[in-house]
């Protein structure tokens, strides 16, 4: 998948889809950035909008991500909501997150009713935004939910401090096992994909549902942007939308 010296602005996830839902993940290609939060020439960023909104039905419902759990209905009459993810049942509304080593999480199911984008960093995974989305489409059976982890850091470059693992762990402490110790002490490596995977199965999602091609921001970050790379960088988004 990553192994082209072009780099395409969109990449189609690895992941079998109901025929009616479409998903994409923009790349770094170009510095195509879509953020305007992150010191980036706003000219610019609203050029490389322009240039993916020709691949999708209509604007993308962008969010103000916050590490929150807050869910809202994807809806383009309303200013951009202070939210970190977002659902929908309605054809040609894209739900988006943008993202840069934190986890974009795409939902629908099997017979393609909705579509959802969560943004997970590792707050809103222990505060639960995935159960939170998950109840607002309580209308669908989890057991068929299909959900997509995309482009994220992974476990081998990670490092957080300890007082995040005891934050998870005073929540549940069935997340133990999803920490290894650091070469640095008092630190750890948190696998967030393996968190994120254990929150959807708690949800009621079944593990041949869930794909997680483990591709990671840091190590691929001429592919994507990366935090943990570096600090000063743009974000890509991850979109989801019914045809
Ligand atoms: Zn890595």
């Amino acid at each position: 998948m990553l192994t082209t010296k072009t780099k395409p602005i969109l990449l189609q996830p690895a992941w079998k889809l109901p025929a009616n839902i479409r998903a994409v993940i923009s790349t770094r290609n170009n510095e195509f950035n879509l953020a305007t939060h992150v010191n980036d020439d706003p000219n610019k960023v609203m050029a490389n909008r322009q240039q993916l909104r020709n691949f999708l039905p209509s604007d993308p419902f962008w969010l103000q991500q916050t590490h929150s759990t807050r869910v809202v209905k994807a809806d383009l009459s309303k200013a951009v909501p202070d939210a970190d993810a977002s659902y929908t049942t309605d054809k040609g509304i894209v739900c988006a997150v943008m993202t840069a080593d934190c986890l974009p999480i795409l939902l629908t199911n099997a017979s393609g009713d909705f579509v959802a984008a969560i943004h997970a960093g590792w707050r809103g995974l222990n505060n639960d935004i995935i159960a939170q989305t998950i109840l607002k489409l309580s209308q669908f059976s989890p057991n068929d939910m299909l959900a997509f982890i995309g482009p994220a850091i992974n476990q081998e470059c990670f490092e957080i401090g300890k007082e995040v693992r005891e934050s998870f762990l005073a929540t549940d402490t069935a997340i133990a096992p999803f920490f290894i110790p650091s070469i640095n002490n008092e630190k750890f490596m948190a696998d967030l994909r393996g968190i994120a995977e254990y929150k959807l199965y708690k949800s009621g999602l079944l593990p041949q549902n869930i794909t997680n091609p483990k591709i990671c921001t840091k190590c691929n970050h001429n592919w994507f942007f990366s935090y943990r790379e570096n600090p000063n960088t743009g974000r890509m988004a991850s979109l989801i939308w019914k045809e």
